[in-house]
């Protein structure tokens, strides 16, 4: 039986520092068992940021990982996922994958099954189909029923703008308007509506790895990508300083690539905890109120975390699990 212990990140300004490390984003204790159990089998940081990943996708994590969940303007859940080797800076990704559940193991096939980097939409599809993935339909009664209330409350929340008929008001189809109008974007972007598993695994010899998986945004334009699979911005690794995966309003935080800016602060000597802060507050300055969090660790095995604090995020909770534990802790950390 798996148990949770919720430790506050106060207690260790630096994270505890032991190897191997599995460290994630939210409180998906399940993935964070998954990718420990898979590294302590002996299996690779890949596998074990592969199986995490992949157990959210199964579990439909929050309903904001895997199929079932953010249906689009269409009622269609579309998935992002990416994963990235730390040792030999080789990354696949796949973003808005139709129809096939197994996201992140779709993104491997593109590192390991192709000579390219980045596969998107139909075509992911097609090819995710071509290596053996099945395609199954994504929608679930629960996406269904949420794409109905959107529809009943006249689209709302609705990622348009510059469009008649009012975006704010109405459903499309969408016509542009000529003039287009300031942008005063209020977000719509809450703990509710996405999130993101973010992973990073650590093994015994500073090997490093990081995955992300996710469906995105609740009622996202047909074809929007998230930050997710945007190498730099919903994760990076790099075996010769440590790994950051973001979570949060992807829109924003994909301007700023933040896993690479925390990544490079590490690889600069900045502790784990000063480099997730570091990538926040470089949002920050745009976005005073954007709905994000990172969570960062370097090769040594220490990690952190860091958040904004927003109208609906105050705390931030994540997962870790390493030797010194041997089991999966619920961390939190307070967003400034
Ligand atoms: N960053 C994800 C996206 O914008 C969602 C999330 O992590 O909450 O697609």
């Amino acid at each position: 039986m798996l148990v949770i212990f919720l430790i506050p990140s106060f207690l260790f300004p630096l994270g505890d520092a032991s190897l191997p490390l599995v460290i994630n984003t939210w409180p998906f204790k399940d993935a964070t068992a998954a990718a420990w159990n898979t590294l302590q089998s002996g299996g690779s940081v890949l596998d074990a940021v592969e199986k995490g990943c992949a157990q959210c996708e199964i579990d439909q994590c929050d309903g904001t990982v895997g199929y079932g969940g953010s249906p689009d303007e269409t009622g269609e859940t579309t998935l992002d996922a990416m994963i990235m080797n730390g040792d030999t800076i080789e990354v696949g990704a796949v973003a808005n994958l139709r129809r096939i559940k197994n996201a992140i193991g779709v993104a491997r096939a593109v590192m390991e099954r192709s000579e390219h980097t980045f596969l998107a939409g139909e075509s992911a599809s097609v090819f995710a189909e071509n290596m053996g993935f099945i395609a199954e339909d994504l929608t679930t009664d629960k996406s269904l029923n949420i794409f109905a209330e959107w529809l009943k409350g006249n689209c709302q929340p609705n990622y348009r703008k510059n469009v008649i008929p009012d975006p704010s008001k109405h459903c499309g189809p969408y016509k542009p308007i000529t003039t287009l109008q300031q942008d005063n974007r209020t977000s719509h972007i809450n703990i509710h509506s996405h999130d993101t598993i973010g992973m990073i695994a650590i093994d015994q010899a500073g090997h490093v790895a990081a995955a992300t998986s996710t469906n995105g945004l609740r009622h996202k334009v047909p074809g929007r990508v998230g930050d997710s699979p945007i190498i730099g911005a919903g994760a990076y690794a790099d075996s010769s300083a440590g790994a950051a995966a973001a979570t949060g309003d992807g829109d924003v935080m994909m301007r700023f690539l933040p896993s690479y800016l925390a990544v490079e602060q590490m690889r600069a000597g900045a502790d784990p905890t000063t480099a997730c802060k570091m990538a926040i507050s470089r949002i920050k300055r745009h976005y005073s109120e954007f709905f994000g969090a990172i969570i960062c660790a370097n090769t040594t095995g220490h990690y952190g975390a860091a958040c904004n604090k927003a109208p609906s995020l105050s705390t931030f909770h994540y997962m870790v699990a390493d030797s010194a534990s041997d089991t999966p802790l619920l961390k939190s950390v307070n967003c400034f």
